[in-house]
């Protein structure tokens, strides 16, 4: 069983990398889509064009008969949004500065998570 991880995209992260799946470079967006096993062991990374692609797809790209396990849209939205509120975070931080207040800041990640909850 393979899964198909979703991770933030870090700062020390290369601008390009090469899909694991088409072996075509690619530009990474604010989101990864890595490749792992069932150990959990990254294989490689994802484009988004190979990351859009159905299971079977993938199967036959990888010429493998282990179930590849894609993330779900609601972990896409939930990565989305956590991205969302650390750059948040990260901007209010620069901001404010040393004499930093984070009720202002707390409340909006509030605001951000109930509505996660309401959809
Ligand atoms: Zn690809």
């Amino acid at each position: 069983m393979m899964k198909i991880k979703l991770e933030r995209t870090l700062a020390n992260c290369p601008t390009h990398l090469r899909c694991t799946i088409c072996s075509r470079p690619f530009e990474v967006g604010k989101i990864r889509k890595l490749l792992c096993d069932s150990n959990g062991l990254i294989q490689g990374d994802l484009c988004s064009t190979c990351s859009k692609l159905s299971s079977k797809h993938l199967k036959q790209k990888l010429q493998t008969n282990e179930e590849i396990i894609q993330p779900k849209f609601y972990q896409w939205w939930f990565k989305r949004l956590t991205i969302l509120s650390e750059a948040t975070q990260e901007i209010e931080q620069a901001r404010l500065g040393s004499s930093r207040c984070h009720c202002q800041n707390s409340r909006g990640l509030k605001i951000l998570f109930q509505r996660d909850d309401d959809s």
